[in-house]
């Protein structure tokens, strides 16, 4: 069997410590299956992508003596993949076009006494423009310059397989160091947890679930090694494998590095850069043992 891992950074800032211990886990266990270990460069925010910021990532993952395939997909090179993605989407009535702003967003969701609910991605969408009457998808072209978003409810009819009692459930299998096993859901509690995802943005074609649940699928990745923080994401990326008849890849959500406070460590914690160790004069086996590996 192949053994295709991958690490995805986002080049909008330095990297640290914890996605040191992200890409060493996913190389160092494509190396122990004989496998394979891909690189991606999730540069689908034009804004806050830089190419300085790419620089580094290629430099820093080779000081630390990681070595991956190349050419690296970047998803900057990927928008008639994301667009082929949405247009079946969109063909099938699954997405419709949303023009709230947050402050709509949040003054709807406040309304009457519920208050804002969170889901994995954020504000649950309270469905305001779901209902909008428009022309089937199949009849108009892909709108783009608007946010999309995924009819959720549409979708657990469709997503998964029946299981009596249950609904409709999806799974994947999870080897992390979180709940492990055989993780099942039905598609009506995902729709309920997550609501109406955007797919695809106002200012960029395609969303973060999109673009990575299609480059996973793309780059033959069978094995995700990512933090703990994106567990809960993981249902949003089987369903539209489900949904668009992609194959769901096995799952390692790792520990997160945290800081001497037990805060996880974010883009703009500079102390913790990579960079910064290096210039410190730390191994790349200092940065190993930092992390616990
Ligand atoms: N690009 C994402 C990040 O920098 C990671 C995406 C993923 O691993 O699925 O956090
Ligand atoms: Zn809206």
């Amino acid at each position: 069997m192949s053994y295709v891992t991958r690490f995805a950074p986002s080049p909008t800032g330095p990297l640290h410590l914890g996605h040191a211990y992200s890409a060493i886990l996913a190389h160092d266990r494509a190396l122990e299956n004989g496998g394979r270990f891909l690189l991606r460069i999730e540069d689908i925010d034009r804004d806050r992508s830089k190419p300085e910021w790419e620089q580094q990532i290629y430099d820093d993952l080779e000081w630390l003596g990681l070595s991956w395939e190349t050419p690296v997909m970047r998803q900057s090179d990927r928008l008639p993949e994301y667009r082929n993605a949405l247009k079946s989407l969109w063909e099938r009535d699954l997405l419709y076009p949303c023009t709230c702003t947050r402050r709509d967003i949040i003054d709807a969701a406040s309304a009457p006494q519920e208050g804002v609910q969170y889901g994995p991605d954020g504000i649950i969408y309270p469905g305001t423009c779901s209902v909008k009457t428009m022309m089937p998808g199949s009849m108009t072209d892909l709108p783009e310059g608007v946010a999309l978003r995924l009819r959720m409810a549409m979708a657990a009819g469709i997503a998964g397989t029946p299981r009596v009692g249950m609904g409709r459930v999806l799974s994947f299998t999870e080897t992390g160091d979180g709940e492990t096993g055989l993780i099942e859901k039905s598609t009506d509690q995902i729709a309920l947890e997550v609501g109406d995802i955007v797919l695809s943005r106002k200012d960029f074609l395609g969303s973060y679930h999109l673009s990575v649940m299609l480059d996973d699928a793309a780059q033959g990745v069978t094995h995700v090694v990512r933090g703990l923080d994106l567990f809960d994401a993981t249902q949003i990326h089987v369903l539209l494998q489900n949904l668009l008849g992609l194959p769901t890849p096995e799952y390692h959500h790792h520990r997160l590095i945290r800081d001497e406070n037990g805060k996880r460590l974010a883009k703009r914690d500079d102390a913790k850069a990579i960079r910064k160790f290096r210039e410190e004069g730390a191994s790349p086996a200092d940065i190993r043992a930092m992390v616990g590996l």
